[in-house]
């Protein structure tokens, strides 16, 4: 073994340095031994695509990183510029520490070969490699690579366990990831009370506790034919250059449209945004606001934070703490403040917790993550996807596989005819963000609406979201498109019309992300264009627009004016909904079981059985007749036929092939299949680490008081 005192730290998805259990220990122990840290964040080239980097007249020794299925840059605009600007944050943060952070582009493989060969001889050398452990299968692969070099270097390796979970993996109670319930519910049941269950987090580092830092000069140059910017702007430019036009026929951006999401990347930008959910009183009327669709405030736009690691679920966790236990004067004006746990502060933390149930939940499943058919279907799975690829398509599939390349086209640019799908697709390739009801919407519509393999969906998002989270993205995808942990799978089919009606109720947000049909006076017209009279769509320019003439999918859906019932629309409502500790039946991420959820309410909601062709014209279906009528919105709506699957919960089944291993990048494909360096190291679920517990609460046991 080497007698180096310089330690690498690679950093991944743990762009903090509040909370962060490796630089914790550093500052806080005196016997590691380390003399030197050398901080290091790999821009990985399977993931992000880093030709942008390339020196004058190179060519890159890497695939180009894009999806295996629909061949979409794996990393688009808003997310590399979010993540430049985190990684940019962690810098200067680490710097005022006395410290500092290198940046590099490539193979995390390559760029520490490069390293350590660059500084062998030097001192101090190289005594360790450290990193956080992902259980991603990309990810597990890199720690396995940096494993194997470390070993064939005599250099010790170090997986720090992640703990960004909301409670901690160790802590769940779960022996393996295989003890994980295939359902939600059961595994909420098993953790709660939920308040009490995150371990503490761990303070900032003081200033100058940390080893020194490298000196610059000793540290080896960017590997050819790489170079890697010393401004930020120069960085986000570099890695948005290379994407070029993402869609064929882009939506022009509309006037006045603001996005939800505005907010720039780094922790210190997490800190500021979560303080300012406190103080506004955000995090106290979360369970109200939640299903929202535009505007800032109505969720929290933590999850890119949460994703790339700028902060802890459990740092969240803890300063609702303060605000309901009134112990910090900061938040003393804050709605809440000293009142304890409040039905909005409960529902963060149950949705929280969803998040780290999609954690488990790769963890159990691994690559089936990526497969068509999902974690939880087997053998006898046999439903066919409808797909663009000629080679996969069957040869009777209707429509064509071209026909499905130009209904995914429509799908992506947002002019589908279905006015909250292609509002919230826009707003996706605008921003980078929309909301989770447009999401479920969006995945429920291109999956079991549509029939399309629900894995070109999944790829989308994973190029264009702000907050793309491998286990998060993926999960909620085979739980929309009812191959994943839903246990009413297939029956569950959210209808767009009547989800517009309910949370777009005048048609507010379609205005404002599909502006030509701002002008249309009935909500029904915008959400669905085609039925405009024709004297409304010549008055407002619409007569032949694609969106009207062949709008890819026709809903029927009729609309009693006459209000009936008190039920008012979403936000206005109140009442208990699913999450937080009254609310609702918790069976969904991100929205289930909320009062605004009828599926079962048979006034409401029929599907048409002439809704199921694509790219056809289709007649309404009129006289077909109403359903019995009951409850009901104002407007309610009627909406012919078969009955519905639908609603907005989550709650099924788990269960093809994908390559059996997603390997994409550079190795070839997806995730799963790179070389092996060396042998592969063992690494245990739990309880795997010499890793000091942190003041954990009073009650760890599941299900304790
Ligand atoms: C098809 C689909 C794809 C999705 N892809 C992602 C993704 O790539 N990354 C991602 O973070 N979330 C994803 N979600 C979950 C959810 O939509 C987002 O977390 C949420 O909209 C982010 O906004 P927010 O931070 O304001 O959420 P809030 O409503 O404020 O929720 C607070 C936090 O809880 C977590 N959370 C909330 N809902 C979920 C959920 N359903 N599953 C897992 N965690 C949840 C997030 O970390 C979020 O920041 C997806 C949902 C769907 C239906």
């Amino acid at each position: 073994m080497a007698t180096g005192k310089l330690l690498i730290y690679l950093l991944r998805r743990d762009l903090k340095v509040i909370d962060n259990p490796i630089l914790h220990h550093l500052a806080t122990t005196t016997d590691h031994g380390f003399t030197h840290l050398l901080p290091i964040y790999v821009f990985p080239a399977h993931q992000i695509e880093v030709s942008g980097f390339l020196k004058d007249g190179e060519k890159s020794p890497y695939l180009p990183a894009r999806s295996r299925v629909g061949g979409y840059w794996r990393c688009g605009p808003h997310r590399a510029k979010f993540l430049a600007q985190s990684v940019w944050d962690l810098k200067e943060s680490l710097e005022q520490l006395g410290s500092g952070l290198v940046i590099r582009v490539g193979d995390v493989k390559d760029v520490l070969s490069h390293l350590i060969h660059g500084l062998k001889g030097k001192a101090p050398g190289v005594g360790a490699v450290w990193m956080t452990e992902e259980l991603s299968l990309e990810e597990k692969d890199e720690q396995d690579a940096v494993a194997s070099i470390c070993s064939a270097n005599d250099i010790s390796f170090k997986l720090w366990p992640d703990e960004k979970y909301f409670v901690d993996d160790r802590d769940t109670g779960l022996e393996t990831p295989k003890d994980l319930p295939d359902v939600f519910t059961s595994y909420r049941k098993s953790q709660e009370p939920l308040r009490e269950r995150p371990r503490s987090v761990l303070p900032r580092v003081e200033r100058s506790s940390l080893p020194l830092f490298l000196e610059k000069t000793s540290v080896p140059d960017q590997h050819h034919p790489f170079t890697v910017p010393t401004k930020l702007q120069d960085l986000e430019a570099r890695l948005i250059q290379p994407l070029g036009d993402i869609v064929r026929n882009a939506p022009p951006y509309p006037d006045g449209a603001e996005s939800a999401h505005p907010f720039q990347g780094g922790e210190s930008h997490a800190q500021k945004r979560l303080r300012h959910l406190i103080k506004s009183g955000a995090m106290s009327s979360y369970k109200e606001t939640r299903n929202g669709l535009l505007g800032l405030d109505f969720s929290t736009k933590l999850s890119a934070y949460l994703a790339l690691g700028c902060v802890s679920a459990r740092f969240v966790h803890e300063e609702l703490l303060k605000l309901e236990d009134g112990t910090d004067p900061e938040y003393e004006k804050a709605p809440g403040y000293g009142q304890g746990e409040s039905d909005g502060t409960a529902a963060v933390r149950f949705e929280l917790l969803w998040r780290d149930y999609m954690r488990l939940c790769m963890a159990k499943f691994g690559q089936k993550l990526f497969r068509q058919s999902g974690f939880t279907q087997g053998d006898k799975y046999d439903k066919t996807w409808k797909t663009a690829n000629k080679h996969e398509a069957k040869h009777d599939q209707d429509p064509s596989p071209d026909k499905i390349a130009r209904i995914l086209e429509r799908f992506e640019e947002g002019t589908t005819g279905m006015g909250l799908i292609d509002a919230s697709q826009r707003e996706l390739f605008h921003t980078g963000y929309t909301s989770n009801r447009a999401r479920q919407n969006s995945a429920s519509f291109l999956s079991k609406h549509l029939g399309i393999d629900w894995r070109y969906g999944a790829e989308w998002y994973e190029m264009l979201l702000v907050d793309f989270d491998v286990s998060s993205n993926w999960a909620n995808w085979q739980y929309m498109a009812g191959v994943g942990n839903d246990p009413r799978g297939d029956a569950r089919i959210f209808n767009p019309v009547k989800q517009a009606f309910d949370y777009d109720k005048d048609g507010t947000y379609v205005r404002t992300w599909v502006p030509e049909l701002k002008d249309l006076e009935k909500p029904e017209n915008v959400f669905q264009a085609w039925t405009a009279s024709s004297s409304d769509l010549e008055q407002h320019g619409l007569a032949n627009n694609i969106m009207v003439t062949d709008p890819i999918k026709r809903i029927d859906f009729t609309v009693d004016r006459k209000p009936k019932g008190s039920r008012r629309s979403f936000p206005r409502r109140r009442g208990p909904g699913r999450g937080g500790r009254r609310g609702g039946n918790g069976q969904g991420p991100g929205g289930s079981g909320a009062p605004q959820d009828h599926s079962t309410d048979g006034s409401a909601m029929h599907h048409s059985a002439h809704s199921n062709g694509l790219l056809q014209s289709q007649s309404r279906g009129r006289g077909v007749p109403r359903p019995p009528r009951g409850g009901g919105y104002a407007p309610r709506a009627n909406y012919d036929s078969p009955p519905v699957y639908y609603n907005n919960g989550y709650p099924g089944p788990w269960s093809v092939d994908y390559n059996d291993a997603r390997g994409r990048s550079n190795y070839g494909f997806y995730r799963g299949v790179a070389p092996m360096y060396g042998q592969r190291m063992q690494v245990p679920f739990r309880n795997s680490y010499a890793q000091p517990m942190y003041f954990p609460p009073p009650t760890m046991g599941p299900g304790g008081a």
